[in-house]
């Protein structure tokens, strides 16, 4: 078939993907493929050998069982399952949304996940053991189904049923689902709470959250009394959070023998989580895995984004019908690969046959997000621009093809530096396997690399290097700390940290006046552990007391931790639009106080909507910026610290930001860059900031961050007057 489509003459880009196309089973990939080892699970399964491996216990016997409970449910299995003729879940479930209820349809699909089979196995393995790991394919119902089975089982009247999820959007997402099929309200019995965000109540019994969260909550209640069951969900993403709950969770067992901790993952490389806890039995769940056929390019594709679209355009005109996922890196990559695609597919017109575009990324509004799950409708096809979120925490039902342009946005951080930024990076073996496995759920699948076997073999890593070896730890050991943790270097991290980074991190708590020369915390210590914010912003709202400003910091600290999305620059207006944010700059005030007054006029205007589009001003950031500002008020009084407003004595403010960030300071060089303090590297402002094109320059700043592109970019800077903070006696 001639490659038509494409408007731009391009040719049939199916020549990329010849040669090196792959079947997993291939055995020349087995090793390198963990996750397809589930292969193996599915042929475990069909011979009812795989469910459950307990450590001592003798298999045979539990072979058996799993016999029992397999042949119950013999015709799921039938081989023709496996080339999706007889089986189809998603059809059988159609057919029966025309006589019966929403609730009853979604007790149906329950039925239909992988998991049901193992429901009462599971609750019997959960019953015997305390900690207990369990792994199982993407979508095969751990996330949604095992809080629900333990409130069946009656372990919600002892407590509630935690579960933890390494990111915002799947704690939300997972907890409107699981409230449809328990069929009660989001926020009573089924709730989640993220950080700014707390959407239970005293009704909760299962409760998602995000890592994060359950670590803070560690500080208010060490033991978890108010949890029956803690299951720290995603396990092999391994972010701090979760490496460092796990080691709280170990320890914690110790003296609580009544909460189960169940930890779940979607690898079968369990066996670490499973060693670490002392040989916590590991319950599988064979999962429904159907072959994936791996494409790769025979060329490096230099330019993915353009390489992703021509893949998705070719899929859709000469492959059968299923839906797409691409993964990109972000919300910016993913607008604008939505932006091209809609383009290119105007440029089309009715030639080919409608592509749905779902975009997908953490700051999207739960209401879009909710388009992804929708059926797909005839003759159409979706396409899902996805981040890494949907690797595994969100399972979306339907995709058959994936494109893996094989990157991704990593943190990674340099102690030597003490730099931290945002790479995007080539990703590792086992994350290119888990994407290409999102194709093959409902049938076979196949996945298109946007790379060379060869870079596959050769340079990308194993496994992805866990988030503890690459961050800042500041945060980390401020809350350790606070838990009483003093020994740091003995705690039985499941793998530690760079003592050089353990080293920085308690140096800046140090010089932030949160430890003591002992390294012990001190009273500003205890009280900065109160607020969920990064060491350095909870300083700076510690010390906006003694200047009086607090009113004014804990909004700048609002605005600060809403990220970099308060203002926008249409492409049509973009003069406007910086002409209306350089308003908030007159003065030369500085990005910090310029947020300032970004929020006042806004709160002045009634919060109005109006308002933000007259000034290019993004209204759900600024919603956000609310909502955290009011937390950080009630967290004030927990301090015992009065709200207090200075607002027209800049220098009072600029005293106290510089209380927390005088480590982010840097000093102008003759050439106009600067160089930063602590560990001399070069920067320049960044072109959004309001002191980017002022002369002459300050001799002096301090900035909220730097990020690290081709140059150093100091991000929200404001000017370091020195003769401000000189003590006088
Ligand atoms: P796992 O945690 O094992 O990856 P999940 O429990 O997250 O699996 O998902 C099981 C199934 O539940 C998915 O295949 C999907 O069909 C359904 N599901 C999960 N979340 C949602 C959602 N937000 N909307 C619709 N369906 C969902
Ligand atoms: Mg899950």
């Amino acid at each position: 078939m001639p490659a038509s489509y494409d408007e731009q003459g391009r040719i049939d880009q199916r020549q990329r993907f010849d040669v090196a196309l792959q079947r997993y089973s291939q055995e020349n990939l087995a090793e390198n493929t963990k996750p397809f080892k589930e292969q193996d699970a599915w042929e475990e399964h069909q011979m009812g050998k795989a469910a459950l491996k307990y450590g001592s216990e003798n298999k045979k016997q539990i072979s058996n069982n799993y016999q029992f409970v397999f042949e119950d449910q013999i015709d799921f299995i039938d081989p023709s399952v496996i080339d999706g003729d007889k089986f189809d879940h998603q059809e059988m479930v159609i057919e029966k949304k025309t006589s019966k209820s929403v609730l009853e349809i979604l007790q149906d699909e329950r039925k239909t996940l992988p998991i049901y089979l193992y429901r009462d196995e599971l609750l019997r393995a959960v019953e015997n053991h305390q900690v207990l790991v369990i792994v199982g394919e993407t979508g095969s119902g751990k996330t949604t189904q095992v809080p629900q089975y333990l409130h069946e089982a009656g372990y919600t009247k002892r407590g509630k049923v935690g579960c933890t999820q390494p990111r915002r959007v799947a704690a939300m997402s997972v907890a409107a689902r699981v409230s449809q099929e328990m069929g009660v309200k989001i926020g009573r019995e089924v709730g989640y709470s993220i950080r700014f965000e707390d959407n239970t109540s005293e009704k909760t019994v299962v409760e998602y959250m995000t890592d994060g969260m359950l670590l803070r909550n560690i500080i208010s209640q060490p033991n978890l009394s108010s949890y029956s069951v803690i299951m720290v969900d995603e396990a092999h993403e391994r972010t701090l959070s979760t490496d460092i709950l796990l080691g709280l969770l170990k320890d914690l067992i110790k003296y609580r023998p009544d909460p189960k901790v169940l930890i779940s993952s979607a690898t079968l490389d369990a066996e670490k989580l499973s060693n670490y806890f002392d040989l916590a039995p590991i319950f599988k769940i064979p999962g429904r895995r159907y072959p994936v056929e791996v494409h790769y390019t025979t060329v490096p594709e230099s330019e993915y984004i353009d390489a992703a679209i021509v893949t998705v355009l070719q899929i859709h005109v000469t492959q059968a019908p299923g839906d797409i996922l691409v993964f990109l890196t972000g919300q910016e990559e993913i607008e604008t690969t939505k932006e091209i695609l809609n383009h290119r597919i105007r440029g089309l017109g009715g030639k080919i046959a409608e592509l749905i575009i779902c975009p997908l990324y953490a700051n999207l509004p739960i209401e879009l997000q909710t388009k992804i799950f929708e059926p797909t409708p005839e003759g159409a096809r979706k396409v899902v621009l996805a981040t890494n979120i949907a690797e595994t925490s969100l399972t979306i039902d339907g995709i058959k093809y994936v494109v893996d342009p094989g990157f991704v946005k990593v943190k990674s951080y340099n102690p030597s530096t003490e730099v931290e930024s945002l790479l995007v990076s080539p990703i590792s073996k086992a994350l290119a396997n888990q994407r290409a496995g999102r194709s093959g759920r409902t049938g076979p699948g196949k996945c298109f690399r946007l790379y060379t076997l060869d870079s596959y073999q050769m340079e990308m890593d194993d496994n992805t290097v866990p988030e503890i070896q690459r961050t800042n730890l500041a945060n980390v050991v401020l809350i350790l700390k606070s838990l009483g943790i003093d020994d740091l270097v003995n705690f039985d991290f499941i793998d530690p940290p760079a003592a050089e980074s353990l080293i920085k991190a308690l140096e800046l708590l140090f010089a932030l006046g949160a430890l003591n020369k002992f390294g012990e915390l001190t009273k500003v210590g205890r009280r900065m552990a109160e607020f969920p914010l990064d060491p350095m912003l909870s300083k700076m709202i510690i010390a906006s007391d003694k200047y009086r400003c607090s009113d004014e910091i804990i909004t700048i600290a609002a605005m600060l931790s809403v990220g970099n999305s308060i203002f926008y620059r249409p492409k049509e207006k973009q003069v406007h639009a910086d002409n209306a944010r350089m308003n908030f700059h007159s003065g030369n005030v500085g990005d910090h106080i310029a947020l300032l007054r970004v929020y006042n006029s806004w709160r002045e205007c009634n919060y109005s909507k109006q308002w933000c589009y007259d000034n290019y001003v993004q209204v759900r950031s600024m919603k956000r910026a609310r909502d955290i500002r009011d937390q950080l008020e009630r967290l004030l009084k927990r301090v015992e610290i009065e709200i207090a407003s200075n607002v027209n004595d800049l220098n009072a403010i600029n005293k106290a930001i510089t209380s927390g960030f005088f480590p982010h300071s840097a000093r102008l060089q003759k050439d106009g860059s600067y160089l930063t303090i602590k560990h001399p590297q070069t920067a320049r402002i960044h072109p959004s900031s309001g002191l980017a094109q002022v002369l002459p320059r300050p001799r002096w700043v301090i900035y909220h961050e730097l990020v690290l592109t081709t140059k150093g970019y100091m991000r929200q800077v404001t000017e370091l007057k020195p003769e401000l903070h000189i003590i006088t006696s």
